[in-house]
């Protein structure tokens, strides 16, 4: 089973106490994009295997969203982080680093 610490209350939440909320750090258009832009923003979504940023809230908890970095193939948990960030915190990058040599954020803006 999943478990993500909540990063706003500490708690550590099993899966069923969470709600997914689908891909973090998606960039976001709007008027003034082109129908390609905003297309791949509505529809186009990552499905890596291996490391992979989503968001999630504590939905029977304190009720925020949250920022996780996880592996989906290993389901090891890397960190989770404020969802009002942009990227993930240079610590959770370093610990992916670590567990998978050669990996680096991808800049999404
Ligand atoms: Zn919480």
């Amino acid at each position: 089973m999943l478990i993500l610490e909540c990063p706003y209350c500490g708690v550590k939440a099993e899966e069923t106490e969470l709600t997914a909320g689908g891909e973090a750090h998606l960039k976001r258009y709007g008027p003034g994009s082109s129908d390609d832009e905003f297309e791949g923003y509505l529809f186009t979504r990552e499905n890596p295997m291996g490391v992979h940023f989503e968001r999630w809230r504590h939905s029977n908890g304190c009720g925020k969203w949250f920022h996780a970095a996880r592996s989906t193939t290993t389901l090891e948990v890397f960190g989770t982080y404020s969802a009002q960030t942009t990227e993930p915190p240079q610590e959770i990058k370093d610990k992916i680093s670590a567990r998978h040599p050669g990996w680096s954020w991808r800049d999404q803006s």
